[in-house]
């Protein structure tokens, strides 16, 4: 019997995903949220809205930058400063809409593009904390080691009244690498939740040097580089945070 191969272990660069809902998607960048037919209607009914009101408020038609052809898609929030919000997004990361989004929402990151073309990958991976890129053991193993000389050099935590995370939680940001060792070796020690775990922004005030450091094992491992919100990757990893924090 054949087995069915998990769409992201198909991808030109293997991972896992799991959505964090943290909104990134639909609130950054230049792209296009493109309708399909009958999803006017679905999202209409959706947020209780007579259709010609729903597509007056949220609908474009623009011309499709792959073939030029015009196509329907949302717009966005006139009210972004940059740009690039959803109309249908709401607060930082909910959107109105969610059990109704269009497929090319529901389908990221399992696109044809991010599937196929790695500098699509690493545009979707650079927006999306949930894309875990699958690290070969061996490759995980060498780096993991090198990591915990660079903590053992560095020095533990500096562990105050609270956990970093707890403190800080949107200012603390790791790497990916960092994140997969927390993840694999978190260990409560007194206030701090990821005791040897903990990563270089716990360990020491200017972290710039420690995150070259990081960067250079990246390097000579060949670890897949990524960099985000501690809180985000952990999730990403399956470490639960919740009991603590925002
Ligand atoms: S429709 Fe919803 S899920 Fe899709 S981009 Fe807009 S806010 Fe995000
Ligand atoms: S950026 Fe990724 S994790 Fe965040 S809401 Fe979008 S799909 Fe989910």
């Amino acid at each position: 019997m054949e087995t069915a191969i998990e769409r992201g272990l198909a991808g030109v660069v293997p991972f896992r995903f799991a959505c964090h809902r943290c909104g990134h998607c639909c609130s950054g960048g230049e792209g296009f949220v493109w309708l399909e037919e009958g999803e006017c209607e679905r999202l209409a009914a959706a947020l209780g809205l007579p259709l010609a009101a729903f597509v007056d408020r949220h609908v474009r038609r623009v011309p499709d930058p792959r073939d030029g052809r015009p196509r329907l898609a949302l717009r966005e929030a006139a009210d972004a400063p940059s740009g690039g919000r959803c109309s249908l997004l709401e607060g930082r990361n909910t959107c109105r809409a969610y059990s109704a989004r269009p497929r090319h929402c529901a389908e990221f990151p399992y696109w044809d593009g991010v599937l196929r073309d790695p500098a699509a990958f690493e545009a979707a991976r650079a927006t999306c904390p949930g894309i875990a890129v699958v690290v070969p053991q061996v490759v995980r193993e060498r780096a993991h080691a090198e990591l915990a000389l660079l903590y053992a050099e560095l020095g533990g935590p500096r562990v105050g009244a609270a956990c970093c995370l707890d403190r800080g939680r949107d200012e603390l940001h790791a790497t990916g690498l960092e994140a997969d060792y927390a993840a694999a070796h978190a260990r409560p020690t007194g206030a701090c939740r990821l005791g040897p775990g903990a990563p270089i922004a716990c360990r020491i005030e200017d972290g710039e040097e420690g995150l070259a450091r990081v960067r250079s094992i990246e390097r000579r491992t060949g670890y897949p580089a990524a960099y985000g919100r501690l809180a985000d990757l952990l999730r990403g990893r399956g470490f639960a945070l919740e009991g603590g924090g925002a």
